[in-house]
């Protein structure tokens, strides 16, 4: 053997060993110091929508009876949105399942929204997912399924595993029952729906559905003037009930260029069912209602959480919102999602306007390598306080999964600038800090009131 070889078999050897051990990482000391470092940070977790226990959606009929099990967790995933995932046939065996579905990850195995739940299987249940046999799937399985028998999984896994102090939840399920069923949560006032509020046939659940909420305050629904006083007590109501925020997903139905519609007609639309208007005079209403809805966001000091990018693409650039956030400078915008793929365009609007603030929510998981890009742009262009993160997930190994995904994104981020020489160690770890936790807290002070472990 001459020397060449001899380290040619011993970088094998280091090589082999390092795919023996997928916690291995070839990432150095700067990494692992601010990992754990970050990993220590309660975090603030801006976005998720977790239901209540004993409605998590993804529960199936088995043999032992209903509940979650590995199924439940990746078709309750976003890889469905790019692949799918073998239904779960109603009392039907694991074995059967798996059978089919192994093969359901042979294309995505790369994809960031198949990799982002790993960390959970790796970390909640020691299983590495990558090269997982039958037998460790069955096992898998069955004690997702023992862990799903009690909610204090969920809360163990959320608040000690995933190290999450309060996380806010978007319960699009029941927008306007203003309930909430954690300890650790924060409620989210969802208004998605209010701009379709020109005729009661817009609505199909009655906790979704203004036109109940307002007979059961006793309002008149007879006009716009009526809609718009019943907006304000739906807001009065929200804020009582402790909101902190409001949030929208109109970006997934239409485009986010809202238009500073005359009152006049927007008159003209309501009491009239979808079929007899055009679909200039339905976007007429719903512009005129969103302006509304911003102006109550200032008046009610509830920062607007809008869901920017990703979703229905030709109209969710975050750059259709600029003409409205200029007109509201007393309105508190959070952009969703880092406007993916709009990341550079997300860092423009910030710069440029004090009452916008970036949501990185969701980002890793759609693309880690574009979140690393966009936490290294936006550093660079705005102060370190405009950013915050969430999960977006509605189960604990989707959360877990997420956080510590979005955890290891940052530390990379922050250890690479550190590593450059571009910023003092110190300074990465506040940060990091104030991404996971100090932000949040910064822009909903009333939080400060259910910090539960530790007190600022
Ligand atoms: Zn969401």
């Amino acid at each position: 053997m001459t020397l060449s070889t001899r380290l040619l078999s011993a970088a094998l050897v280091l090589t082999l060993t390092a795919c023996a051990t997928p916690t291995t990482t070839s990432k150095g000391e700067t990494y692992r110091r601010v990992k754990a470092a970050l990993d220590a940070v309660p975090a603030i977790d801006t976005h998720d929508h977790l239901f209540p226990f004993e409605k998590l959606p993804g529960s199936v009929e088995t043999a032992q009876g209903r509940g979650m099990n590995l199924s439940s967790l990746w078709r309750r995933s976003y890889l469905t949105w790019y692949a799918s995932i073998t239904p779960w046939t109603p009392g039907g065996s694991f074995d059967e399942w798996w059978a089919k579905a192994k093969s359901d990850f042979d294309d995505v195995r790369a994809s960031s929204f198949y990799r982002y739940q790993l960390p959970a299987f790796q970390d909640l249940y020691g299983v590495d997912f990558d090269r997982i046999s039958d037998a460790e799937a069955r096992a898998l399985n069955d004690r997702i399924f023992e862990n799903y028998k009690d909610p204090k999984w969920l809360h163990h896994v959320v608040t000690e595993r995933a190290n999450i102090e309060l996380m806010f939840n978007d319960p699009y399920w029941a927008r306007f029952s203003f309930k909430t069923s954690y300890p650790f949560e924060v409620l989210v006032f969802n208004v998605t729906t209010l701009v379709s509020g020109f005729h009661p046939s817009e609505f199909k659940s009655p906790d979704d559905d203004p036109y109940v909420f307002a007979k059961s305050e006793n309002l008149a629904m007879g006009s716009l003037e009526d809609y718009l006083v019943v907006l304000e007590r739906l807001f009065r109501k929200a804020k009582a009930s402790g909101a902190a925020c409001l949030k929208t997903t109109l970006a997934y139905q239409r485009t986010l260029r809202f238009e500073n519609v005359p009152k006049d007609r927007a008159a003209k639309v309501f009491g009239r069912p979808r079929a007899e208007l055009s679909a200039d005079e339905i976007k007429d209403f719903e512009d005129y209602v969103m302006w509304r809805l911003v102006e109550l966001s200032a008046k009610h000091e509830i920062p607007f959480q809008i869901h920017t990018g990703h979703a229905r693409i030709q109209g969710s650039n975050p750059m259709l919102l600029v003409d409205l956030i200029e007109a509201n400078p007393k309105t508190k915008f959070i952009l969703f999602h880092g406007g993916y793929p709009w990341i550079g365009e997300m860092g423009a609007i910030v710069t440029r306007y004090r009452h916008v603030w970036i949501d990185s929510v969701w980002l890793p998981t759609i693309s880690y390598t574009t979140a690393k890009r966009a936490y290294h742009e936006w550093l660079e262009v705005m102060p370190s306080d405009r950013i915050m993160w969430g999960a977006d997930c509605n189960h604990a190994e989707g959360i877990y999964g997420a956080t510590e995904f979005t955890r290891r994104c940052i530390a990379e981020v922050l250890a690479e600038k550190v590593e450059a020489g571009s910023l003092v160690e110190e300074h990465a770890l506040r940060i990091g800090r104030q991404i996971l936790r100090e932000n949040a807290l910064k822009l909903f002070p009333q939080l400060k009131d259910r910090l539960w472990k530790t007190k600022k």
